[in-house]
């Protein structure tokens, strides 16, 4: 493969890097994304150096793109409740921390739901929660996940990450993890206009943000607020448009990962079908 795009999936963690790299390349990818722990939060597995050594040696061979780590959905960093803020805030700490193990990669969270406090207190609490983990060392870059907007999720406009951004001190730490299925369930038609939505991306929050694609298809309409992942083509997003996105002279380069409703089987089609839209 080229080492000129970058494509890959979730996989699981419980093997530990080594085995999530070997899994990749077994898929036909050269990235990856993984939950840092169960994704519904809890205790996180322990790393293990020799480990992740390897895991460094086999990712520099294999040409590996840049990693997309993932937070734990239970992380709500603007909760009403202060215990669980505070629980999100140590584990994002923590995971910040782990995530030095593997230098220089990406790390994605949900901003997080406001539950009735409002967008604008939501906000708040979320770059108060960033300005008290980010510290100035650390050499990973953590990625704002654009949502779909169900429920009270911060995030659905360009402009809400804008904010959160403009309110955090060590924003140079931070950056925009582009969902194609939330973007377009939250009302930005990437179908008919994605070179208008990148415009309006790149002057709300500007490109040089946008770090990484989680690539999905929705199973709903622009505009519906859902957030519901389809398969490739499956859903109402389709081939063609899921196409302009992954070859898109704006977006080529950045690892692309497939949060799509499939097993090894499906992904590794999946996987095939993209690297074709570049042979
Ligand atoms: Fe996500
Ligand atoms: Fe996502
Ligand atoms: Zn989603």
């Amino acid at each position: 493969m080229s080492s000129k795009f970058y494509i890959g999936n979730h996989l699981s963690s419980s093997g530990g890097y080594l085995a999530m790299g070997k899994k990749a390349t077994e898929l036909g990818g050269n990235t990856f994304a993984f939950f840092t722990r169960n994704p519904r939060g809890g205790k996180a597995k322990e790393i293990v150096p020799s480990d992740v050594d390897k895991y460094l040696a086999y990712a520099k061979e294999q040409e590996f793109g840049k990693l997309v780590a993932h937070a734990p959905y239970t992380m709500n960093l603007c909760a009403a409740k202060a215990d669980i803020r505070q629980f999100g805030i140590e584990m994002l700490a923590d995971d910040l921390q782990r995530m030095e193990y593997t230098p220089g990669n990406y790390y994605n969270f949900h901003p997080g739901s406001h539950v009735g406090q409002g967008e604008e207190k939501g906000i708040t609490l979320i770059a108060e929660a960033l300005n008290q983990v980010l510290f100035p060392e650390m050499t990973t870059t953590v990625l704002l996940e654009t949502m779909a907007g169900k429920g009270s999720e911060i995030g659905r406009s360009f402009q809400e990450l804008r904010t959160i951004i403009d309110q955090v001190g060590l924003s140079d730490k931070l950056g925009v993890c582009f969902d194609t299925c939330h973007v377009w369930d939250g009302g930005y038609d990437i179908v008919n206009h994605l070179d208008e939505v990148l415009e309006a991306f790149d002057k709300v929050i500007g490109l040089d943000r946008l770090k990484a694609i989680h690539f999905n298809d929705s199973m709903n309409d622009l505009g519906s607020y859902k957030d519901r992942h389809a398969k490739i083509g499956e859903g109402k997003i389709g081939l063609e448009a899921m196409k302009r996105v992954a070859t898109h002279p704006l977006l080529v380069g950045k690892p692309f990962i497939l949060e799509t409703p499939n097993e090894d089987e499906g992904y590794a089609q999946e996987i095939a079908l993209f690297k074709s839209w570049f042979a």
